[in-house]
C-alpha cells in the first residue's frame, strides 16, 4: 500500500502533508509530521528560489513578505505553544515527530544591516533553538538555502555537536549550487545532514564524502511544482542517476514527487484524469518540452503525475535511533 494511503487519520491534527515529515510506525502505518515558522518571509537566492511557493502563496494573501528591505511576520506565541503540545502528543505516542523547519523562512537568513527585523529574527532564532533542545520527542528537519551561515547562529555549545534532533538539509537544485553548500553543510556537527534536491534542475553528482556518511545523509527528490508559465521540467534520468548513487552509498533516498511536469518513461499505466490531461497538453505547445534525446516531457499537473519513479515510491528515512 502507499504512503499516501497509510496515515493514521487521528494523529493527522496540525499536521502537514509533506511525506518525508512522516514517521513509519511499528504497525506500518505512518503518522504525519508538522511544519514550524517561527517567522514568514524571506530574500530569494538562487535558481531553485526562482518560483518560491511560499512567496507565491503571501503574494495570494497580499502579504508582502519576500524582499531584502520588506518586513518579515513573526509569529505569534499561540504558534510557539503547539510545538510543545506537539512534543508532548509525541513522547505519549513513544515516538519523534518531524518538524519541517521552516516552509515559509530560512532559518539561516541574514538580514542587512539596516533591516528594521534584525533583533526580532535574532530573537526568534534563540527561541527556536531553545525549543528545539525542549522538545526532545521532536525531529527538527532545518530546510535551508545558507547552511554557510549556521555555526555562528546556532548556539556555541552546539559547534561541539547539534543536539541530535535537529537535522539540517540544503537545497541544491543545480550542480553550481550542490558544489558551493555541499562543503558547508558538511562542516555542520549534526546528526544528520541532508539535501533537499527540489526542484531538481539538472542532473547532479554528489560528493563521496557525503555519500560515504551512508544512513547519516538523506537526499530528498522532487520536481518542480506551481501555477507560473515557466515552471520547469525534470528528465526522468536525472532522478534515476541521483537515486542510484544514493543507492549505491546507502543514503537514504526519498522521492518527492514528479512534479507538474512529467518526463513520458515515468507515464505507465496512466490513470483517466491523467489520459485526459496528456491528451490535452500534447495539442498545446506550451505544454511539452522536447529534450535532446528525442524524448518529451509533459505538463500535467503534480497530482495526477503522483511520485511513482520506475513504478515504485521511494520512502527512505535515515536510519538514525535516539
Ligand atoms: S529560501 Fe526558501 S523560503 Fe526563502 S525565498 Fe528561497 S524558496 Fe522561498
Amino acid at each position: 500500500m502507499f504512503l499516501a494511503n497509510r496515515v493514521l487519520k487521528k494523529e493527522t491534527y496540525d499536521s502537514t502533508n509533506i511525506g518525508w515529515t512522516w514517521e513509519i510506525r511499528p504497525d506500518g502505518t505512518y503518522v504525519r509530521g508538522y511544519s514550524f515558522n517561527a517567522w514568514m518571509g524571506c530574500t530569494k537566492h538562487g535558481p531553485e528560489c526562482l518560483f518560491c511557493y511560499a512567496d507565491t502563496i503571501m503574494d495570494q494573501k497580499g502579504r508582502d513578505l519576500f524582499g531584502k528591505h520588506t518586513r518579515r511576520h513573526f509569529v505569534s506565541d499561540g504558534a510557539w505553544k503547539k510545538l510543545r503540545t506537539w512534543n508532548r502528543r509525541a513522547e505519549k505516542l513513544g515516538y519523534h515527530a518531524k518538524v519541517f523547519c521552516s516552509s515559509f523562512s530560512d532559518v539561516f537568513e541574514e538580514l542587512c544591516e539596516s533591516h528594521p527585523d534584525i533583533e526580532a529574527m535574532e530573537k526568534a532564532r534563540a527561541r527556536l533553538f531553545a525549543e528545539m533542545e525542549a522538545c526532545t520527542h521532536l525531529t527538527f528537519i532545518i530546510c535551508t538555502k545558507r547552511p554557510m551561515n549556521a555555526l555562528r547562529m546556532v548556539p556555541p555549545k552546539w559547534s561541539d555537536g547539534f543536539p541530535e534532533n535537529v537535522w539540517v538539509l540544503a537545497t541544491t537544485g543545480t550542480q553550481r549550487t550542490a558544489d558551493r553548500l555541499i562543503p558547508r553543510l558538511l562542516e555542520i556537527p549534526a546528526t544528520v545532514i541532508g539535501l533537499s534536491v527540489e526542484p531538481m534542475l539538472e542532473p547532479l553528482k554528489l560528493p563521496q564524502e557525503f555519500l560515504d556518511r551512508g544512513g547519516r545523509s538523506w537526499v530528498i527528490c522532487g520536481g518542480e511544482s506551481g501555477k507560473q508559465a515557466g515552471i520547469r521540467a525534470a528528465h526522468s534520468d536525472w532522478y534515476r542517476d541521483l537515486r542510484d548513487q544514493c543507492v549505491d552509498a546507502d543514503v537514504p533516498f526519498f522521492f518527492k514527487q514528479v512534479g507538474d511536469w512529467i518526463h513520458e518513461p515515468l507515464i505507465v499505466n496512466p490513470t483517466k484524469v491523467q489520459q485526459t490531461r496528456l491528451s490535452k497538453a500534447k495539442a498545446d505547445p506550451a505544454r511539452v518540452k522536447a529534450w535532446e534525446d528525442d524524448s518529451r516531457s509533459y505538463r500535467l499537473h503534480k497530482k495526477s503525475n503522483g511520485r511513482l519513479l520506475d513504478g515504485r515510491e521511494w520512502n527512505q528515512f535515515p536510519g538514525v535511533c535516539f
